[in-house]
């Protein structure tokens, strides 16, 4: 007599049999035989212990081939795919912080397909270096002796660590011994190169003195670090710039300051007034400044040290800076945005556009935005409530610059508890092909207008109509039943 097991274990298929099934074609098309050939594999081995396991199981063979479907259609998306940012939040570290200026994505795409000058001076015919397409740019734009990149901030400053307090000490304020965004904890970075860290102050005050009783023949660094999404308010102070630079300069120390999000221009226009720009840093009398390519700045990742000549001088050789070299359509993304700078059109990089908009520029966008909507909604039966309206919003500049400035912004709220929580609805625009990031406000998803592309319009729209219709975006129609 046959077991209840083995009578499941029969209605599994085979391999042979899911393999010649017709809509495994297409997944063979995109993924390979042998990775739909190894997924399937996976699954029905799950299956088998499933009916080993539980003595209730029944073999259901169409939910089979459609776990089967459903994975490798998820195998087969590239993951690392363009999403709306309906958040406000302009330069959003999730969602790769800024977007580039159209000048420097065409200008990336030349460099990328063909051979190019990165390391070549075609006047003599010999080696040029990666560092001097951009150096004399970021000098001119920020008044510095020197300048040198490599891949990000967080490189830059250990690579500043590692090359000039190695063994030595550097001092830091209590009030600044941050972390940033999980990996990039002070503490840590100090020690990973090498560095005796000498905190002083406490932290919501320090003063110039705890720094000048704190140092000894050892120290090389005074280290000031800008606290990010992180702000120390009330009973505080810190010491000012110049007095540090003073300080410094008697003890023959250098000054050096991570900056985090590096300003080439003046934001304060738009309320942005907290923190110096790369130029106004240097003035103060900072030997050294590192800062990101792109948070404020708007360009590529990339991490950015400028400062005195004599300073620079010696990191360029340090052999360190080989493992943190800059990539070719980086360099060229972040010099085309350089020149951006340097012609005056800055309004043409994305994340200070997005940063400068008025209100009133943004509330007619959101008017805009529902209009359309309101059209194309009306062009299908909906027969349950749902509300649209225009919302002001509190839009930030993210990526840990200004966290307590916020920027008035205006969006569109959906109100529509037939399909769910605002919390559901947000879920089910994430999981559109194309996903919709959006904001949420009570028991409203907002979709924030700042922050948005041109082409977002009709991505939300689509994904809106979706939701509305009810409609199973993966009920594409095809039979893939057997
Ligand atoms: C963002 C930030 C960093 C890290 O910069 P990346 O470019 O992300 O490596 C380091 N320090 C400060 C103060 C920052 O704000």
């Amino acid at each position: 007599m046959k077991t209840h097991i083995q009578e499941e274990m029969r209605k599994i298929p085979s391999m042979d049999k899911i393999l010649s099934l017709p809509w495994i074609t297409q997944f063979e098309e995109s993924l390979g035989r042998d990775t739909v050939k190894g997924s399937i594999s996976v699954l029905l081995n799950a299956e088998k212990e499933s009916v080993i396991k539980d003595l209730d199981k029944h073999v259901n063979l169409e939910e089979i081939y459609e776990r089967i479907r459903e994975f490798l259609k998820r195998k087969g998306t590239p993951t690392l795919k363009q999403v709306v940012n309906a958040t406000g939040v302009v330069v959003h570290t999730n969602l790769g912080r800024s977007l580039l200026a159209d000048e420097a994505i065409d200008n990336v795409a030349k460099i990328a397909a063909n051979y190019s000058t990165l390391e070549y001076s075609p006047e003599n015919g010999s080696r040029g270096h990666r560092n001097n397409h951009v150096e004399w740019l970021i000098c001119q734009l920020t008044g510095a002796e020197a300048a040198l990149v490599v891949n990000n901030n967080a490189a830059a400053v250990i690579l500043a660590l590692s090359a000039l307090s190695k063994g030595k000490e550097a001092i830091v304020s209590r009030g600044e011994l941050v972390e940033i965004g999980g990996s990039f904890r002070i503490p840590d970075i100090m020690a990973l190169s090498g560095t005796e860290m000498v905190e002083v102050g406490t932290t919501n005050r320090t003063h110039l003195k705890d720094y000048a009783n704190a140092i000894t023949e050892e120290t090389k660094l005074l280290l000031k670090i800008h606290p990010s999404n992180y702000k120390i308010t009330g009973f505080s102070s810190s010491v000012p710039r110049e007095e540090l630079a003073t300080l410094a300069h008697n003890n023959n120390v250098i000054f050096m300051e991570d900056l985090g999000s590096g300003m080439l221009v003046d934001l304060s226009s738009v309320c942005l007034s907290d923190d110096p720009t790369v130029s106004e840093s240097l003035m103060s009398g900072v030997d050294l400044v590192t800062f990101s390519g792109d948070k404020l700045l708007g360009g590529p990742q990339i991490g950015v040290l400028v400062g005195k000549k004599e300073i620079i001088d010696l990191l360029r050789t340090y052999p360190l800076l080989r493992a943190l070299r800059v990539d070719k359509m980086t360099l060229c993304a972040f010099e085309t945005t350089l020149r951006l700078y340097l012609k005056g059109d800055v309004n043409k990089i994305p994340t200070i556009s997005m940063v400068m908009e008025t209100a009133e520029e943004l509330k007619s966008r959101a008017n805009l935005l529902l209009r359309k909507m309101k059209k194309e909604i009306k062009k299908i039966n909906i027969n349950f409530n749902f509300q649209l309206d225009i919302v002001e919003t509190r839009d930030t500049v993210g990526g840990g610059s200004f966290p307590q400035s916020v920027l008035k912004g205006y969006g569109v709220s959906l109100y529509a508890p037939s399909l769910g929580s605002s919390g559901n609805i947000a879920q089910s625009l994430r999981m559109m092909d194309t996903p919709i990031i959006a904001g949420a406000s009570e028991d409203k998803v907002v979709f924030h207008v700042r922050t948005l592309r041109k082409k977002d319009e009709i991505f939300i729209i689509d994904s809106l109509l979706k939701l509305l219709k009810g409609r199973n975006e993966f009920a594409d129609g095809r039979d893939y039943k057997e």
